[in-house]
């Protein structure tokens, strides 16, 4: 699955930088990840890092982007070989 970041999003920019595939950037009123590139930091980390460094835990599982880790693993590939931009 992809992560998504709720309206309890304090704007507090920290988990921007944290993001290796540059999935998370700001969107209107607050920051928003991008479903095509967020691969749950499969491929790069244990751990989805956002969620590791959000004080106020508002990045749960996006529901209307479940994928299996496999499927993530294919778009973290996808994502090195330049594609999804
Ligand atoms: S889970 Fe990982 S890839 Fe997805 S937005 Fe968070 S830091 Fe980026
Ligand atoms: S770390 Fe959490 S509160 Fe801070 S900008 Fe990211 S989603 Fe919003």
């Amino acid at each position: 699955m992809a992560l998504w970041i709720t309206d309890e999003c304090i704007n507090c920019d920290v988990c921007e930088p944290e993001c290796p595939n540059q999935a998370i950037s700001m969107g209107d009123e607050r920051y928003e990840i991008d479903p095509r590139r967020c691969t749950e930091c499969v491929g790069h980390f244990d751990e989805p890092q956002c969620v590791q460094v959000c004080p106020v835990e508002c990045i749960p599982v996006n529901p209307e982007h479940v994928e299996t880790r496999e499927q993530l693993r294919l778009k973290f590939q996808a994502l090195q070989a330049g594609g999804a931009r």
